[in-house]
């Protein structure tokens, strides 16, 4: 059992109050850790401790900066396992998806941005009569917040850019999965970064969360959460002018053309629906399948997902491990009766049995992936964010349809669109109102582009240029020819 602190100006401390709240492993029922239910007295301090620190790491080159991600990057990938072990303790998700994907990207997050930096080039303008230079600095000391779904992989996503631009950090993660952070923190400690530069503040979003949003140190919050708190977030944060990411939920679909490779459909669809539990912001939770082919691809579709290993996290074999709590799994079975009042039909899963003979702890979240057929787009099941191992299934005729019907949700995250023809693809990718559309292949990064949504998925971007922008401000240095001065 670990009893976990905070990081506030390089010291590892309990909360001022001494309160704390257990962290629970959702495949157990069990506490696996304490962590401290800190308050806005302990943002306090982590917020002055920050902005002590600000100047002198806004001071390090670029170059210099870089040179620790690097460093971090080393520290992370020596520890890879012990971080997919924890994200998977924590979270419930398999531990081969924690190591191929948690674990990993967050050693890239640091890898990605160190060498996305140098190769930076000085952004000047030059006039006839004069030459600008845009110079960039951190934004100051900025809040970072962030939730359970990929823990260290999100976080490491904010914490890479804010530092090499020269902020220091006073980060949260969700208190459902605080253990990754802790181990960032630990690494951070070991590397001896320069006190203060990041501080690390557990506890429930209402308290730690809200007193990062108000304090009037912190000049900017990067939030990945639900659209919910996001709106929580921004009407705490606009009025104070800090600068604000908003990164939210999706509803994000899968439209499978009639030309489409029905293999490749099938396999994209049952990833983009089910990994992690369905529990990806990107997850494609709802499947538009052209009318002439959808008895096909729902038989292939739905025997792929039956045949899903659902299974002890722990265990090599796991395909579904379980939601992140209890209390999830009944919000996404409220869902699953809710589809069947509206008139749906589950075509597989909807309970929370298990299968190859692997039985379910009593205490543990386990949910079988569920597929359901037979509901208007427009139900709330097909509308509203689940957040869970749930897919609808609608058909279409036309591709104005499909356009339609991918773009009647208040969300705009992510989508997919399977075809042979690419060109008819990247058309109809156009006419969707979203962030980002993979064409034949889901959640195919390239950290260079810009990620984010749309309508109520939220404001702004992150990666690449986009990050780097969004974690600094700009300063134009016009410089007057000395040529033109004399004249
Ligand atoms: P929440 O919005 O509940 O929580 C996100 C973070 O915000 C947590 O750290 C939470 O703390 C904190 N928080 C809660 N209330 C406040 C508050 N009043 N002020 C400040 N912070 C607060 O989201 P979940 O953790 O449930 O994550 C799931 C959601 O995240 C889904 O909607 C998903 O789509 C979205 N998401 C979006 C992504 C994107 O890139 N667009 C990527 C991944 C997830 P605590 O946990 O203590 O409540």
């Amino acid at each position: 059992m670990k009893t976990l602190m905070n990081y506030i100006d390089g010291t590892f401390v309990p909360a001022q109050s001494g309160d704390t709240i257990e962290d629970i492993n959702p495949a157990t029922g069990m506490v696996i850790a304490h962590i401290p239910r800190s308050t806005k007295a302990d943002v306090e301090l982590a917020a002055a401790s920050a902005k002590s620190a600000q100047a002198d790491w806004n001071a390090l080159t670029l170059d210099q900066r870089a040179d620790w991600l690097d460093a971090i990057a080393d520290a992370l990938q020596a520890k890879h396992e012990a971080i997919a072990q924890a994200e998977s303790l924590d979270t419930g998700k398999p531990i081969s998806l924690a190591r191929r994907v948690d674990a990993t990207r967050s050693v890239d997050n640091f890898r990605f941005f160190a060498d996305f930096a140098r190769k930076q080039q000085p952004l000047t303008f030059e006039m006839s009569d004069a030459m600008n230079f845009v110079e960039r600095n951190g934004l100051g000391v900025v809040g970072l917040i962030t939730p359970w779904n990929l823990p260290l992989y999100l976080m490491s996503w904010k914490v890479a850019p804010a530092l090499l631009m020269g902020n220091s950090i006073v980060a949260k993660p969700s208190e459902m999965t605080p253990l990754t952070a802790n181990i960032l923190a630990e690494t951070l400690d070991e590397l001896n970064l320069p006190r203060g530069v990041f501080n690390l503040v557990h506890g429930l979003g209402p308290e730690v969360g809200q007193g990062i949003l108000e304090h009037p140190l912190i000049n900017g919050i990067s939030f990945t959460g639900g659209t919910a708190t996001g709106r929580i977030v921004a009407a705490t944060a606009a009025p104070m002018f800090k600068k604000l990411s908003l990164e939210l939920g999706g509803k994000n679909a899968t439209i499978i053309l009639e030309d489409a490779d029905l293999d490749q459909a099938v396999q994209g669809a049952v990833k983009a629906a089910f990994t992690n539990s369905g529990q990806v912001c990107l997850c494609g939770s709802r499947i538009m399948v052209h009318a002439s082919i959808a008895d096909e691809f729902i038989k292939r579709f739905v025997g792929e997902v039956a045949a899903m290993r659902i299974g002890e996290p722990s265990d090599e074999a796991t395909q579904i491990g379980t939601v992140i709590s209890m209390d999830h799994l009944e919000k996404v079975e409220f869902y699953i009766n809710l589809a069947i009042e509206e008139g749906g039909t589950i075509l597989t899963g909807g309970t929370r049995s298990m299968m190859g003979g692997v039985g379910p702890t009593p205490e543990g979240a386990y949910l079988a992936p569920t597929v359901i057929g037979g509901l208007s787009h427009l139900s709330r099941c097909a509308t509203e964010e689940i957040f869970g191992p749930v897919v609808t299934v609608h058909t279409f005729d036309r591709l104005a349809e499909v356009t339609e019907m991918a773009n009647a949700t208040e969300y705009g995250l992510a989508g997919s669109i399977w075809t042979q023809d690419v060109e008819v693809g990247k058309a109809l990718a156009k006419t969707i109102e979203t962030g980002i559309v993979w064409i034949n292949t889901w959640l195919h990064r390239d950290l260079r582009t810009p990620f984010g949504g749309v309508k109520h998925s939220g404001v702004g971007r992150e990666g690449g240029q986009w990050s780097l922008g969004f974690f600094s401000e700009t300063t134009n240095i016009c410089v007057m020819n000395p040529r033109e001065l004399g004249d």
